[in-house]
């Protein structure tokens, strides 16, 4: 349970702080026990440097999302290094604990809470704290989404309602999403903000679904004065959630409440919306991000060295922004990476570092080209099908090899997480993926002429 815990807790983090904090920091650390009794979570990283790096670091974001993935409220967050050994100490400070009326008292309120609310709420704990308007470089790419998210913010739906964000992965969508709840949230913290990923909607949805719960979950969402719905492309294909979801915004906007979507695309280039839905989405105003140019990505740059207590020099922030081509969140990785260099190995920020630093992980990323297209379209070359053939839900038995096919070798050569490669062939689910990843993998195992294709694929799709 906990590694899948862990495992989801992951993917958000890689979603929410970029796929480079992962990997540099989160790789090795272990969720290592959840006192659900004290409401306490152990976390256990492979090097004092790394505890105290996270735990100065992304302590917030831990407690954001593991509450919720356990359905908790304000656990407590602890940090071990290696040699630190949880347990006695654990049962005993929990002994302790377990005595004292308040926290049982506590425990009891938080399951009434849930039980009410389906899937745990705590609306305003979900917000990033350090995704702020202040935080937000404004540049000519994004100044049209930022003047509409504070126009939001300032005049809750009145001006435009819903407010519909997109634009490129990694350039500021989520981070403006969380600015226009942060600053309602300061501004007046009786408003009912919630924040909700597309995914833990439509989650949230089934869950309440199965408990028999639909009127709870409606009821939630129609209190809420503002809500921030992140990625609604991922609602394509989801007749009942989007059903759902349709009676909810018509309910809010009724009554004025304020809306505010993020996507990758454009309503109307969303596969599988209903037609009401994008009409809807389409109502108030529709504000695109485009990438930075050089001077917006200095900046950006130069604010978040700040945030870490670093100072960049003109030569060396200039020098990051022209490597790093256009994601706003590989800027940052690029940049935490320059920085923890420099920490690890005691060096002085210096333009050699620097592009030491960064010329590795350019060579990875030039020896990894590979797309989505690439490998689709070798994979129907050789078996001559069409893209659109894989995308069908035609499940015979052949197309369907083909398409687990394409599917483990897009989770083998990119990055990519499962939800995105799913959602490529037009699958609801990302289970989809992990089953076809495995089933090919068992088949490579006893299989050699299987094995000897799929090798002659990689090696087709590399060069
Ligand atoms: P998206 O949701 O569009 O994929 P995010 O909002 O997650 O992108 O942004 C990725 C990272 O880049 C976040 O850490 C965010 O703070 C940062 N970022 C993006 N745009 C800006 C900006 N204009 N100013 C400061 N930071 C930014
Ligand atoms: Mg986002």
């Amino acid at each position: 349970m906990l590694k899948s815990v862990w495992q989801d807790f992951l993917t958000i983090v890689k979603e929410e702080a970029g796929s480079r904090v992962v990997e540099t920091w989160l790789k090795a650390v272990v969720l290592k026990e959840w006192d659900q009794h004290h409401n306490v979570i152990y976390v256990e990283a492979p090097n004092v440097f790394v505890k105290d790096w996270i735990e100065s670091k992304y302590t917030d974001l831990f407690k954001v999302h593991l509450s919720r993935l356990l359905n908790t409220v304000d656990p407590k967050i602890i940090f071990l290094g290696p040699a630190q050994v949880t347990t006695p100490a654990l049962q005993q400070a929990g002994q302790q604990q377990a005595a004292t009326p308040a926290v049982a008292e506590k425990t009891a309120a938080q399951k009434t809470k849930h039980a009410v609310m389906v899937g745990g709420v705590q609306q305003l704990g979900r917000l990033n704290p350090s995704y702020t308007f202040e935080t937000f470089v404004v540049g000519p790419n994004n100044s049209l989404a930022y003047a509409a998210a504070q126009a939001v913010a300032e005049q809750l739906g009145t001006q435009y309602n819903p407010l519909f964000i997109y634009g490129g992965s990694g350039l500021g969508k989520t981070h403006l999403l969380h600015a226009i709840g942060n600053s309602l949230q300061k501004k007046n913290p009786q408003a009912f903000v919630l924040y909700q990923t597309t995914d833990r909607f439509v989650n949230e949805f089934i869950a309440a679904i199965r408990f028999n719960k639909v009127h709870v979950f409606q009821e939630k969402y129609r209190k809420l004065d503002l809500l921030l719905i992140d990625d609604i492309q991922f609602i394509s294909n989801k007749e009942q959630t989007q059903e759902a979801f349709f009676h909810i915004f018509n309910a809010l906007h009724d009554a004025h409440k304020q809306i505010v979507f993020t996507s990758d695309l454009f309503p109307r280039h969303i596969n599988g919306l209903e037609e009401r839905l994008r009409s809807r989405l389409e109502w108030g105003l529709v504000a695109d991000i485009h990438k930075p140019p050089l001077e917006t990505k200095i900046a950006i740059l130069k604010k978040k060295a700040a945030t870490h207590h670093e100072q960049l020099s003109d030569e060396i922030a200039e020098y990051v922004a022209t490597q790093v081509v256009s994601n706003i969140r590989e800027l940052e990785g690029s940049l935490v990476r320059i920085l923890a260099f420099a920490s690890l190995t005691k060096q002085p920020l210096s333009i050699a570092l620097v592009k030491k630093v960064l010329q590795s992980s350019l060579q990875q990323k030039k020896e990894q080209p590979i797309d989505f297209g690439k490998i689709t379209q070798h994979v129907c070359r050789h078996y001559s099908y069409k893209l659109t053939d894989l995308r069908t839900h035609n499940k015979s038995k052949e197309l369907s090899l083909v398409r687990q096919v394409a599917m483990y070798l897009m989770k083998k050569m990119t990055d990519k997480s499962l939800r995105e490669i799913g959602s490529y062939l037009g699958r609801k689910d990302h289970s989809t993926v992990l089953y076809a990843y495995d089933k090919v993998n068992k088949q490579i195992e006893t299989d050699k002429q299987f094995k000897a294709l799929i090798h002659q694929l990689e090696n087709e799709i590399l060069n």
